[in-house]
C-alpha cells in the first residue's frame, strides 16, 4: 500500500514562515502529525477565535440541555428565564422537607415563584415534577373510566409543586383522589408547594362546593400541618 506523502514544510499563511511537519514514530512507520503551529499574532488570533466558537457552542449545548431537562420536569417554558426574590429561601425551606402553601390574587406571580423554586431544586440535582392542578384533575378523572393509577407520579415525586390548587372545582370522586394524593405524600413526607388564589379557609368552601365538605377539610388541614403559609400580596410576594 502507497503511503500518502506531506510535503514536509508548509508556510503560514498569515506571515508566511515556514512550518515543519511533525511526525510520530509508529513502530517502523512515521505517521504524519500535521505542521508545527506558528506563534505570529495572526495565527495566534485564529486559534483563539476558534477556542472560543468551541466554547460557546459548549455553553450552548449545556443550556439546551438544562432547558428541555426543566420542561420535562414540568416547568412552564414560559416562566423559565423568569426570577423570584423568594425563590431561594422556599427552595432551601423544601429541600429541607418543608410543605408551602403560596396564595393571592391573580398576578402576585405566585407561579413565577414556583417555576423559579423548582428550577432551583432542578439545578441542585433535587428534581422536581411542576403540574397545574387541572391536569392533575384531568389525570384522575379519566382514570374513573380507564383505569391506572394516575396518582402514582405525583404521590410519588421527590418534589411537587402543584400550581393553581381549587381554580377548577372537583367533583367528588376526583375530590377523593385528590385527598389520596396529598395524604400519601403526606405519610411519605415527601415536600409539597401548592399554589392557590384561595387563603386555607376560602379554599376548604371552594373545594367542598361539589364535593364532601369533610373530605376537603382534610385536604386543606393536611396542606395546612406544617405548611408554610405565605401570601402573596404584590408583585413580589411576602412572609406572612
Ligand atoms: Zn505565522
Amino acid at each position: 500500500m502507497a503511503e500518502t506523502t506531506f510535503p514536509s514544510t508548509t508556510e503560514c499563511p498569515h506571515c508566511g514562515a515556514r512550518l515543519n511537519a511533525r511526525y510520530a514514530n509508529l513502530g517502523t512507520k512515521r505517521l504524519f502529525c500535521g505542521y508545527e503551529s506558528c506563534q505570529c499574532e495572526g495565527a495566534e488570533a485564529e486559534r483563539a477565535a476558534e477556542a472560543a466558537k468551541e466554547k460557546a457552542e459548549a455553553e450552548r449545548a449545556v443550556a439546551e440541555h438544562r432547558r428541555r431537562s426543566l420542561i420535562r420536569c414540568g416547568v412552564p417554558e414560559r416562566y423559565l428565564a423568569l426570577d423570584h426574590p423568594m425563590a431561594d429561601e422556599l427552595a432551601l425551606a423544601m429541600e429541607g422537607g418543608q410543605w408551602l402553601y403560596l396564595w393571592g390574587d391573580v398576578g402576585t406571580r405566585k407561579t413565577t415563584c414556583a417555576a423559579a423554586v423548582a428550577t432551583r431544586l432542578h439545578d441542585r440535582g433535587k428534581p422536581p415534577l411542576m403540574v397545574p392542578m387541572y391536569r392533575v384533575l384531568d389525570e384522575i378523572q379519566r382514570s374513573f373510566h380507564d383505569g391506572g393509577d394516575p396518582l402514582k407520579r405525583y404521590a410519588e415525586a421527590g418534589y411537587l409543586l402543584i400550581d393553581d390548587l381549587g381554580k377548577r372545582r372537583p367533583t367528588g370522586f376526583v375530590l377523593d383522589s385528590l385527598f389520596q394524593l396529598i395524604d400519601r405524600r403526606y405519610s411519605a413526607m415527601r415536600p409539597t408547594l401548592v399554589t392557590t388564589q384561595y387563603r386555607p379557609s376560602d379554599l376548604v368552601r371552594r373545594l367542598a362546593e361539589q364535593g364532601d365538605a369533610d373530605t376537603a377539610k382534610a385536604i386543606v388541614s393536611r396542606l395546612r400541618h406544617g405548611a408554610r403559609v405565605v401570601e402573596f400580596d404584590g408583585p413580589d410576594g411576602r412572609l406572612a
